[in-house]
């Protein structure tokens, strides 16, 4: 998977509620000199906990 789609899910522990999977709610692009980057929203579907992430494209 090249790509973090909104609506999709992610496998990422909830900080609060430990469920193991998350969704994704909104993705920024982020381009450093070297690698691009992903900072993604994040809302566990079972309690509602929102995080964000910083995640590297995967090449
Ligand atoms: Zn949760």
């Amino acid at each position: 998977m090249s790509d973090y789609k909104v609506g999709h899910p992610l496998s990422k522990r909830c900080n609060k509620c430990f469920h193991p999977e998350v969704t994704i709610n909104q993705t920024v692009q982020k381009e450093f000199s070297e690698k691009i980057a992903y900072i993604l929203w994040l809302q566990c579907p079972d309690c509602g906990f929102n995080d964000t992430a910083l995640l590297p494209k995967d090449e």
